[in-house]
């Protein structure tokens, strides 16, 4: 097997028993990033020199003898939303073209502490706004299990560096489904934690009361790693929870006899294509013979999530995006003649349509006239919906859903319609509205080969049930073992 096919935990095994050293597992990652980016186009910012350093100074203390940690000199690729000191953070768009941070998010700090290697900036829609990673102003990342289609979004660069072992795992963010959703177009695993379990400081803002940022790694166990890494408590952000120090990979257990599954019916009707469904009713049936107790039960508030969601996540990027105004550190139009025309022209400049179209549409829904109609209700509906799957987790450990109605889809096939582009996020949206932890793993691929997802959900913090059941299902039904990325043209 490559090294670049190997997970962080093989990895460390290999290095542990001297099999590999540090600096060649960062050469094997530097190479393949040189044999895939063309292809893949995946990165905003490669890291690849400062890379190779870093690993050579791991490697000298390792080899004067030093006591390092267990994840010291691991590559690792960032969503180009999470701010990094002395490296530029784009939020994939024109207005932060050339910006660097003067601080790293607390997630970095973390990610640095470990001593990891950050390889580079990954692409992403546009300050996060998207579902295929075509609305960057940089370029569009390509799936590499079919490189005429989208990798998913907003987070596609994260997931497509995965899947192409460009890296070994990444870091994304996801406020409606940006982790989920590509981690499914991509056959890899991605995880949303709870709200408020990792810090968003230092994370550019889309929707605040909707922001996470999670994991995407090659297999469950990985994923328990990172977690362990970037979850905790932060004092600069004040919607942080603490909930004390964990260990995830406590919970890789394969053993899931009793565990109770509720299946919401909503999630498997019309819109959802058929092999999707196919996919994860046998999916189901495997946990059933694990030993499951599974059961059927109605979710209907979720046929609300999406036009709620979008009334919320549009309301508060109108607010966070209130900031780029020209003046600070963003992009200036050379053109201005006038403070006015600096606001005006730098914004109609620098923003894309879609960040537009969800600024119009975020200021239209708080307007005084329009406030009660749209932005009221939609908090209304919003403790609904948390209210139900509050009485769902009375019942249940677990629910099942897919994780997008469909496989990804091709390049071009929905970027002009902003509609079906959001559909896509059909099955995720409801998660973030209730600020519930979820997962997407890999349970099957379609007739033409592109992987299908499945989404775990449990309550606010049941990360760990959440773990345990996508493990007990991988280690049973090992997807990795089967498929892999073909990168066809
Ligand atoms: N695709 C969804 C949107 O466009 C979700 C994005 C996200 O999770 N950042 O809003």
């Amino acid at each position: 097997m490559e090294i670049t096919e190997l997970t962080v935990h093989e990895l460390q095994e290999k290095i542990k028993n001297k099999e590999l050293t540090i600096k060649e597992i960062n050469e094997a990652y530097i190479k393949r990033i040189k044999e895939k980016e063309p292809d893949v186009q995946a990165f905003i910012t490669e890291l690849t020199e400062q890379g190779l350093e870093q690993a050579q100074k791991i490697q000298n203390k390792i080899d004067n003898g030093e006591k390092l940690g267990e994840l010291a000199g691991i590559p690792i690729g960032i969503k180009d939303m999470i701010c990094t000191k002395g490296i530029k953070t784009t939020a994939a768009s024109k207005m932060l073209e050339n910006f660097v941070a003067p601080y790293d998010a607390t997630v970095m700090e973390k990610i640095n502490a470990e001593e990891m290697i950050n390889l580079g900036k990954l692409n992403m829609d546009e300050f996060a706004m998207g579902g295929s990673t075509e609305y960057s102003y940089f370029k569009k990342t390509r799936n590499p299990w079919d490189l005429s289609r989208v990798p998913g979004g907003s987070s596609g660069g994260s997931a497509a560096a995965v899947a192409a072992n460009m890296v070994p795992w990444a870091l994304g963010t996801d406020t409606g489904g940006s982790i989920r959703q590509p981690a499914s177009f991509c056959g890899i695993v991605g995880l949303k934690p709870t709200y408020g379990l990792v810090s968003r400081y230092g994370v550019i803002a889309f929707a605040s009361s909707l922001d996470q940022v999670g994991v995407f790694t090659k297999d469950v166990q990985d994923c328990a790693m990172l977690l362990n890494v970037i979850a905790g408590h932060d004092e600069k952000d004040t919607t942080s929870v603490d909930i004390g120090k964990k260990d995830y990979t406590k919970s890789l257990q394969k053993n899931i006899e009793g565990l109770k599954i509720g299946v919401p019916k909503e999630f498997y009707g019309d819109g959802i294509n058929p092999e999707v469904k196919e996919s994860l009713n046998n999916a189901i049936l495997q946990y059933k013979e694990m030993g499951a107790q599974v059961e059927e039960f109605s979710l209907d508030i979720a046929q609300y999530a999406l036009a709620t969601y979008y009334i919320i996540a549009c309301a508060e990027a109108s607010s966070n995006l209130g900031r780029y105004d020209g003046i600070r550190y963003t992009y200036r139009s050379k053109e201005a003649k006038s403070l006015k025309e600096i606001y005006k022209k730098s914004r109609s400049e620098a923003f894309g349509a879609e960040v537009k179209r969800r600024i119009i549409l975020g200021t239209y829904v708080l307007s005084s006239g329009y406030y009660d109609a749209y932005y009221k209700r939609a908090q209304q509906v919003r403790t609904l919906v948390m209210n139900q799957f509050n009485e769902a987790f009375e019942k249940y450990d677990i629910i099942i859903t897919p994780t997008s109605p469909t496989v990804a889809f091709k390049i071009g096939e929905k970027s002009s319609n902003p509609m079906e582009m959001y559909l896509s996020d059909i099955c995720t949206v409801s998660i973030n509205i209730a600020g519930l932890p979820g997962i997407s793993i890999p349970c099957g691929v379609d007739k033409e080969g592109m992987p299908i997802g499945m989404q775990l959900v449990s309550k606010r913090f049941g990360e760990e049930t959440i773990i345990k059941a996508a493990y007990a299902y991988e280690q049973k039904t090992k997807f990795r073992e089967k498929y892999k990325p073909t990168f066809k043209k």
